[in-house]
């Protein structure tokens, strides 16, 4: 902020106004204030949003913390299916999403009128939803999963009944190849982001690091490639850790290695350096940014503090029944943190 740097708002900033900086970050903090607002922003936010937050963590970590929180208001900084989550989980508290239009492209490859379509073609199958999905999506679905707990909702299915598996083929095909199933159909979704990391890469970059670890957080879109890749033995299999997120946090404070290559949106890096900054960290792609994370841009959430938008609205039947395929989901294995 130039001119009005030392002062309040009395009008929505246009987006070059804005720069993340002192004022900004006091300004947020006063406005969440007032409004009895919870910042949440994910590990692929820009760094800023990160840090100005209350909270910083994956999708459904946050999604249980405001359920947790006694603040009425919840500010998600993420995209718009994790706000939706947070919504379905907490139905009575207001959830805003600084702009949305922070779609996903992996959410996006699967409509709800798809799914009915496809639930027609194979009316006895039980429908396995990855957590990347719209909340109408996840109402048409019986169990929805994480990639850490995914294999063990598949095996909990009876062996005689067809899995329809959706959205992401990656996460599919690797729970295929480790349940052996053989009638489990799998749609052919995929992100944009994880297009960007290729086998050929990845062993490139083992090549010419042969000392670093192989860090995958399987909740993200681009990182079941590199999960179902590691499994191909593109990556040496005893230097591939596939962890969650904060399991990929924790790692980091413990890893002997000094380098660690991080197969993921490459806004986890800022985490990751903060919690052990001795440790170089690189992107396996540091082209594997999510434009739709980015979206949430240091004015957006000034904007939409002042202004309390944009609200995120779900309708109580389709939240009751999504609800319940979320909550499955958390009754089955390790279902770890979600994206
Ligand atoms: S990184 Fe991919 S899966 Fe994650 S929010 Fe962005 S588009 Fe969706």
């Amino acid at each position: 902020m130039k001119e009005a740097a030392m002062t309040v708002l009395d009008r929505v900033p246009a987006d070059d106004e804005i720069q993340a900086d002192e004022w900004w970050a006091e300004e947020i903090r006063r406005l969440a204030k007032k409004r009895n607002a919870t910042i949440l922003a994910h590990n692929y936010q820009l760094p800023a949003i990160q840090d100005v937050a209350d909270h910083v963590g994956d999708s459904l970590a946050l999604s249980r913390i405001a359920a947790e929180v006694p603040e009425e208001t919840i500010v998600f900084c993420g995209v718009h299916f994790m706000a939706e989550t947070a919504k379905i989980l907490s139905p009575d508290k207001t959830v805003l999403i600084p702009d949305a239009r922070a779609g996903c492209s992996l959410a996006d490859s699967i409509s709800a009128d798809d799914l009915r379509a496809w639930k027609a073609d194979h009316p006895d199958a039980v429908v396995v939803s990855y957590v990347n999905t719209t909340a109408a999506v996840k109402a048409e679905t019986d169990i929805c999963c994480t990639s850490s707990n995914a294999v063990d909702v598949v095996a909990s299915i009876p062996e005689d009944r067809e899995v329809l598996f959706c959205p992401d083929q990656f996460l599919g095909a690797h729970v295929r190849r480790v349940t052996g199933r053989t009638n489990m159909h799998i749609w052919a979704g995929e992100c944009h982001v994880h297009a960007g990391i290729n086998g050929d890469e990845l062993a490139d970059q083992a090549r010419r690091h042969p000392d670093a670890e192989l860090f995958v957080h399987p909740e993200c879109g681009c990182a079941t490639s590199a999960l179902y890749l590691a499994g191909e033995g593109a990556f040496p299999e005893d230097r591939v850790k596939i962890l969650s997120t904060g399991g990929m946090l924790d790692a980091a404070r413990e890893t002997g290695a000094r380098q660690v290559l991080v197969a993921t949106e490459v806004g986890m890096l800022h985490q990751l350096r903060r919690a052990a900054p001795d440790v170089d960290f690189m992107a396996v792609n540091d082209r594997a940014s999510c434009k739709y994370m980015k979206m949430i841009t240091p004015a957006a959430l000034l904007r939409c503090l002042m202004d309390g938008t944009d609200e995120v609205h779900v309708d109580p039947d389709t939240a009751s029944r999504a609800r319940a395929s979320v909550q499955r989901m958390i009754e089955i294995g390790q279902p770890g943190g979600g994206e």
